[in-house]
């Protein structure tokens, strides 16, 4: 059965931990590995992080962030409703950034893709930008295990 949870909160850095702390939390309940949760608290981090420095250049704004576990996967989208970006294929590139003058390096992106199974990025309809990631927990059965 499938369990869902949403998160809306201002687009403020000081909220970045948060939204990683309640996504590790929420993932708990399907027996995550150490490294499987360093990789979606990272993942989160860099996703919302995003939002946070890329999406409201003229103001304040919100994140959206939606997290469903269903059989094992987890399905993490996290969106704004900010400027979007015109060239994402360029945007997904490593080293890639808009912002080298304030120590951005440009590999949020491939963080992403490489700590998490799966990464779409669209500009959402109606303006922002929409991340989907996904992640299956490796989980062992232990009776499976132990016969072996
Ligand atoms: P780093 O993540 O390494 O600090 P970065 O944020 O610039 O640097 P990426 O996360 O890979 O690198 O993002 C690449 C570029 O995509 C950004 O520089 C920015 O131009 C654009 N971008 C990313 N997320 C958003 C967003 N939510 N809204 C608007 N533009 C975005
Ligand atoms: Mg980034």
């Amino acid at each position: 059965m499938e369990n869902r949870m949403e998160l809306k909160f201002s687009a403020l850095s000081q909220n970045e931990s948060f939204a990683r702390a309640t996504v590790a939390g929420f993932c708990l309940q399907a027996n995550p590995t150490i490294d499987e949760l360093t990789d979606i608290k990272t993942a989160v981090s860099e996703a919302v992080t995003n939002c946070i420095v890329h999406a409201y250049p003229k103001g304040k704004g919100d994140v959206y962030l939606t997290a469903t576990i269903n059989n094992g996967t987890l399905t993490l989208t996290v969106r704004d409703h900010g400027i979007g970006i015109d060239d994402l294929n360029k945007a997904r590139q490593p080293f890639y950034t808009t912002k080298p003058l304030e120590e951005r390096s440009g590999m949020g992106f491939t963080v992403m893709e490489s700590f998490m199974d799966s990464l779409k990025v669209s500009n959402a309809s109606g303006g922002g930008l929409e991340v989907v990631m996904t992640k299956t927990f490796k989980q062992e059965d232990e009776d499976i295990v132990n016969i072996g």
